[in-house]
């Protein structure tokens, strides 16, 4: 017998464009929010095994002296190294995704967002029902993520090479926020969706032979 199943909304945009704070605007609405980054966090724990396959793949280098994961230099190994990158993808990509379709098959909601950096680049997330992408122009997006991370122009433009180009991202997209104004016209956007979610979850029944 099949069984019922969220909506699943994925959210998606390049760095700096607003995702989590479309997120925030979504969950003080209650709708409930998985994201994919966290999960990735929660899964490279210290004494995980997908920290131990890392780590033997990528090289120990990549630890603290306590056994955590120093983020920051996996990050610059990654955006140096497309080898390297495509290993860590290969491990991390299938866990997230199963713990991703376990937190959908217990959720209760009638929908949901599944949040993610890379919904489109990786082939993880086709179960996705809707693709909602925030789209920025570059350099709000530059500026805004310069402030938030103080981070150089060029580290932002190495981020934004490895994701899809803003035209193929908003081609792909079935539903799209513009985030060029202020958050005050960010939200007047959410609730908009948010209404239309709600009927959109409620007219139709979603089943997990679709996943
Ligand atoms: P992402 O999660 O896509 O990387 P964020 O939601 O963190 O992006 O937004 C990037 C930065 O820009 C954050 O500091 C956020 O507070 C700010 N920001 C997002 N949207 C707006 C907006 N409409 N007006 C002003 N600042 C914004």
């Amino acid at each position: 017998m099949s069984q019922l199943r969220p909506m699943i909304i994925g959210l998606t945009g390049g760095i700096g464009s607003g995702k989590t704070t479309v997120c925030q605007m979504f969950a003080k609405r209650g709708v409930e929010i998985i994201d994919a980054d966290q999960i990735g966090r929660t899964l490279v724990a210290p004494g995980s095994i997908a920290l131990q396959q890392l780590i033997a793949l990528l090289g120990q280098d990549l630890l603290t002296a306590d056994g955590s994961l120093q983020r920051q230099r996996l990050r610059q190994l990654i955006f140096s190294d497309p080898h390297a990158r495509h290993q860590a993808e290969a491990i991390l990509h299938p866990l997230i995704r199963s713990a991703i379709l376990e937190k959908i098959n217990e959720s209760a909601s009638s929908w949901l967002i599944l949040a993610a950096p890379l919904l489109l680049e990786s082939k993880s997330y086709d179960f996705a029902d809707r693709i909602l992408v925030v789209d920025t122009d570059e350099t709000l997006q530059i500026e805004r993520t310069r402030e938030r991370d103080h981070c150089s122009e060029d580290e932002v433009h190495r981020i934004m090479q490895i994701q899809l180009p803003r035209t193929e991202r908003v081609a792909r997209a079935t539903d799209l926020i513009h985030n060029n104004g202020d958050l005050a016209n960010l939200d007047r956007q959410v609730a908009e969706y948010f209404e239309r979610y709600e009927k959109l979850a409620h007219a139709r029944q979603y089943t997990t032979p679709g996943l």
